[in-house]
């Protein structure tokens, strides 16, 4: 099951993801985390989108089409993936769906995460996350049990991102509203989307999105 969990920077999609990989037994294949994790590691990758994610910009779509389709050309993808923050413009999602066309595969669900813009600040400027294995708290909303140290993994690497600060996270919802949000009327088209309110509780919006997967 190919399933898209789309919506604005800040929406829940990292903090559903574990849940529905598990339900649909697919893996999650998060573009941010694998930017972050090419920064952290000093690849020519991760050099490469350094600075679009600090300016809050998307990076390019060839290279982040290449990096996808290379992901769910691997073992472990040929059951469906989870995306998790792809696509992000038309672009993307039209080069996505030709890339599972000529490979016998299609987009199966996509879940639209909807959160007003005033939340959205209050959820990324609040949210840490553990540096190690990529969860993610919030200071308010669902810290981690010891303040710092990640529940998932135990390390206490849980800090704030750098796009996280407050400049950063306006310009991220700008870019959102000018470049991804046109991406959702282009799914509905073809695909369909289920949309959910998120901005309920963590487990009510759980719920929600286990329900649209049924
Ligand atoms: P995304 O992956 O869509 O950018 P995250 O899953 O990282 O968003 O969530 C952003 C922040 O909001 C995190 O700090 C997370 O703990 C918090 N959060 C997620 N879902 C909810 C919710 N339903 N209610 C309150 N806070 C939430
Ligand atoms: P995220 O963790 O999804 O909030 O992504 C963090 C940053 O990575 C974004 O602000 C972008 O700079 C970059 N990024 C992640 N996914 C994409 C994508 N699909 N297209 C372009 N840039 C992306």
């Amino acid at each position: 099951m190919n399933i898209i969990l789309f919506g604005p920077p800040g929406a829940g999609k990292g903090t559903q993801a574990a849940a529905i990989c598990q339900r649909a037994s697919v893996p999650h294949v998060a573009t941010g985390d694998i930017f972050r994790r090419n920064l952290r590691e000093g690849t020519p990758l991760g050099q490469l989108a350094r600075g679009y994610m600090d300016r809050g910009e998307l990076v390019p779509d060839s290279v982040v089409c290449d990096l996808v389709t290379d992901r769910l050309g691997q073992p472990d993808a040929q059951g469906g993936v989870l995306l998790d923050g792809f696509p992000r413009t038309v672009v993307q999602a039209a080069l996505l769906s030709k890339w599972l066309d000529e490979n016998g595969r299609k987009i199966d669900v996509v879940v639209n995460l909807r959160v007003p813009d005033d939340v959205l600040v209050k959820r990324l400027s609040g949210r840490r996350t553990c540096l190690a294995c990529g969860a993610t708290y919030h200071v308010d909303y669902n810290p981690p049990s010891t303040p710092g140290v990640c529940d998932v993994c135990g390390k206490a690497d849980v800090v704030q991102r750098d796009d996280d600060r407050e400049e950063t996270v306006l310009a991220r919802l700008s870019t959102y509203h000018r470049d991804t949000a046109a991406v959702l009327p282009w799914l509905q088209e073809r695909v369909g989307v289920v949309d959910v309110d998120a901005t309920r509780s963590i487990d009510d919006v759980g719920a929600a999105v286990l329900a649209a997967l049924a």
